[in-house]
């Protein structure tokens, strides 16, 4: 829902401290080739309705490509945002990949976008590409790790020594060999109190354990958790993220 959280007066809704104001969660990952002169590459996981003030406010101005984790709407309605981003991208269309029960949603909500009889001249020019495997962007591996969002399948990401698993309350066994050797992992921890699809903070600082990564970043925190009171309570290896965070990883 973001904090603050429409309609709320809490604490937390009210905090002057800057890791309490949390715009919907997203990751851009941006690397560098030596001696490249151009913008660097940019892999984008998801686009919420804050992914304009997001781009904005870090400077992202050019996006490689776009990673979905699921289809709900914290992650996907600043889409069309992309837009200006789309129109002189290195010539061709920017590919977003998808599993295909969110790429049917994409479709869907966005069918003046990718309906084959779309006309609307300003268009984004993007390509819409199913997830079938693990993919490469300009060097770069990005490999799907099925999660479980309650009930709903959704997609988390490995790439080099680093994930971003968002969304998600379970880890399937299947999954955890795509983990191995990981080193920093963003995970899902919603908040204390029990939730049916996201992690509580001690079920995500379990998962932290049972994936052993060097660094854990908390993301995806309600307007029930005050950074500066549960930042300090948690394992030396896991911290809370907050908006503008970066954090450096081998691609
Ligand atoms: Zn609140
Ligand atoms: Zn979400």
């Amino acid at each position: 829902m973001g904090v603050p959280t429409l309609g709320c007066s809490c604490r937390v809704c009210t905090s002057t401290d800057p890791r309490d104001r949390r715009l919907r969660p997203s990751v851009a990952i941006e690397w560098q080739e030596e001696g490249a002169t151009l913008d660097p590459h940019c892999v984008l996981i998801d686009t919420g309705p804050d992914f304009r003030q997001q781009a904005l406010r870090f400077g992202i101005r050019n996006i490689d490509a776009v990673f979905y984790t699921h289809p709900h709407a914290d992650h996907i309605l600043g889409l069309d945002d992309l837009r200006p981003l789309t129109f002189g991208h290195r010539d061709q269309k920017m590919p977003l990949y998808a599993d295909a029960a969110t790429a049917d949603v994409l479709e869907r909500v966005f069918s003046y976008t990718f309906s084959a009889t779309a006309t609307y001249p300003t268009r984004a020019r993007v390509e819409l590409r199913r997830l079938n495997g693990a993919v490469d962007v300009a060097g770069a591996t990005f490999t799907p790790v099925p999660l479980l969002h309650g009930k709903l399948g959704v997609t988390g990401y490995r790439f080099g020594n680093a994930a971003y698993l968002t969304d998600m309350n379970n880890v399937p066994d299947a999954s955890m060999p795509l983990l191995e050797g990981v080193e920093v992992v963003v995970l899902d921890a919603l908040r204390p109190q029990p939730h049916p699809t996201h992690a509580t903070i001690s079920e995500a600082i379990g998962w932290a354990q049972r994936i052993g990564a060097r660094e854990t970043w908390f993301t995806h925190m309600s307007h029930e958790v005050m950074h500066a009171e549960t930042d300090p309570q948690l394992p030396a290896s896991i911290r809370l993220a907050y908006d503008g965070l970066r954090v450096p990883i081998e691609l």
